[in-house]
Parts: structure tokens; sequence; C-alpha cells
């Protein structure tokens, strides 16, 4: 058998060469990395769950005519992908005030913002991924102005929508992070949503309880990590069993 060609390795994710020109495998992981790779885990059935959950997300998002790379989950840790050239940039959108907003401005975390907020962040690992305005991005010339743009207008969909979806589940979606690319077709360039929106991107709240469902049970040393995750895919309809057994049970690759 022959061995795939990995083309990139990132602390969540692999990218192997795909079945045919422009596309790519994405595997999931099982590892947690929080605060830059300060703090690391492997959590047995993190990457099964965030595959069935970003596979889920994504496949709804292409429902409403929201372009994203996602094309078919192929296994229990994989997922086929059109090729993108990623955007260097996260995008977080955020509807309450918790993490990084909270400690930066001194909001209390759990208030409500008068309205959602959208944040730049440079992917740049080596320092930390900084905070950045669409002045520093398009004089880097990271995006255009027509791909912040769309990178907007885009985000701000995915949130109402999200947000909506997340709701019908007894959840608050607090905050998240997105990741675009541009996927080249013969002359055109489209801005397509990449990577993936799970439970390691977002934040989630229970809506009656409050209780965390999210990587920040992880970054917090919280405990019941995949079991949260499990619970976001159970009341997401994508898993049956309350603790995910079904997943968490199968150890595959
Ligand atoms: N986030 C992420 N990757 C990052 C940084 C943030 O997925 O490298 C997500 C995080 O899970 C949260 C949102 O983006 O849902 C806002 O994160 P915040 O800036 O508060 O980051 P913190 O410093 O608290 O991780």
């Amino acid at each position: 058998m022959a061995k795939r060609r990995k083309i990139y390795e990132g602390k969540a994710k692999i990218l192997y060469e795909g079945p045919e020109p422009g596309t790519l495998i994405q595997y999931f992981k099982d590892d947690a990395t929080a605060f830059n790779n300060e703090k690391r885990a492997v959590l047995d059935g993190k990457g099964v769950l965030n595959n069935r959950i970003s596979e889920f997300v994504m496949t709804q998002l292409n429902g409403i005519g929201l372009p994203t790379h996602f094309l078919k989950r192929l296994n229990m840790r994989e997922q086929l992908i059109r090729e993108v050239e990623i955007i260097p940039l996260e995008v977080i959108c955020r509807n309450i005030a918790a993490g990084s907003l909270s400690k930066k401005l001194g909001i209390e975390e759990g208030t409500v913002l008068p309205r959602s907020i959208i944040e730049f962040c440079y992917k740049k690992d080596e320092l930390g991924d900084p905070m950045v305005t669409e002045e520093h991005i398009t004089a880097f010339n990271w995006a255009t102005h027509q791909e912040i743009d769309d990178i907007i207008a885009m985000t701000l969909r995915i949130n109402d929508f999200l947000t909506g979806l997340f709701a019908g589940a007894r959840i608050k979606l607090v905050d998240f992070k997105v990741e675009y690319g541009r996927l080249y077709e013969g002359e055109m360039v489209r801005t397509v949503l990449a990577d993936e929106i799970s439970p390691d991107s977002c934040r989630l709240w229970d809506m009656d309880t409050g209780e965390k469902m999210d990587k920040d049970r992880f970054r917090r040393d919280m405990g019941g990590v995949t079991e949260a995750y499990a619970e976001v895919a159970r009341r997401l309809g994508i898993i049956k069993e309350a603790g995910g057994a079904e997943i968490l049970s199968f150890n595959g690759k």
C-alpha cells in the first residue's frame, strides 16, 4: 500500500493529498492544545466528534448557499475537502463577552454584547496570533478590501444561522472562530469557508444551566471535555447516545 502524501500537520488536524487534483483529505486528531501550544493533551474520541460536528455544520451552511471547502465525510476521522489557499486570518465573531475580550476590556464574562463583534487575528503561531485591523490586513496584502467585505458578510451570515441552529438544541453560541480560503476556479477566485467549525473553535453554553460545552473545559481543567462535545453532537441529532458511546467506542483510524 502506498503511503499518502502529508501536505500539512497542524495542532488538531492533518491534511493529506486528495484522490483528485484540487482535493485534500482533512484528518481530525485527538490532540488538544491551548495557550499557544503550552497546554497539550490527547482526548480520546475528540477528533471523531469534531469530524462529525463540523461535517454537520458545513453541510447545513452549504445548504443555505454559503460556499465552503467541505465536500463529504469519508470515515470516522476524515473528510474530503476542496484545496484552497488559506487566507492567514482567524476571524472571530462574538455575541457574548468571554475569553480574551473579557480579559482585555474588563467586560464580565456572560455580558451580552450590544451587537455582534468581528475581530481579525493574524495567523502566526510564533507571534501568538495577534489581533490586527483591516489596515494591517490590506497594507500587508493578507487579503484585499473585497475579500474583507466578503469575509465580514459571510461571518455574520454564519453567526445568524448557527445562533438559530444551536438555539434549537438549547445551546448559546457565545463566540466562534472561522477561517477562509481562496478557491481558484479557472480565471475566477472565490472566498470560501475553510478549516472546521466545532466545539474546539466555538464557545457553546447550555442555555438552561450555563454549563460550558466547548474547549474552555480543557483550557480551564474542568474535565468532561469529550463528554460535552458528545452532548453537543447528541443535541444536534448527529449521534443518538448521551455519551456518544457508539462513536467513542470506535477507536477507528
Ligand atoms: N479560537 C480558536 N482558535 C484560536 C483562538 C480562538 O478557535 O486560536 C476561538 C475560541 O475557541 C473562542 C473564540 O475563538 O470560541 C474567541 O476566542 P478568544 O479570543 O476569547 O480566545 P482565548 O484567548 O480565550 O482562547
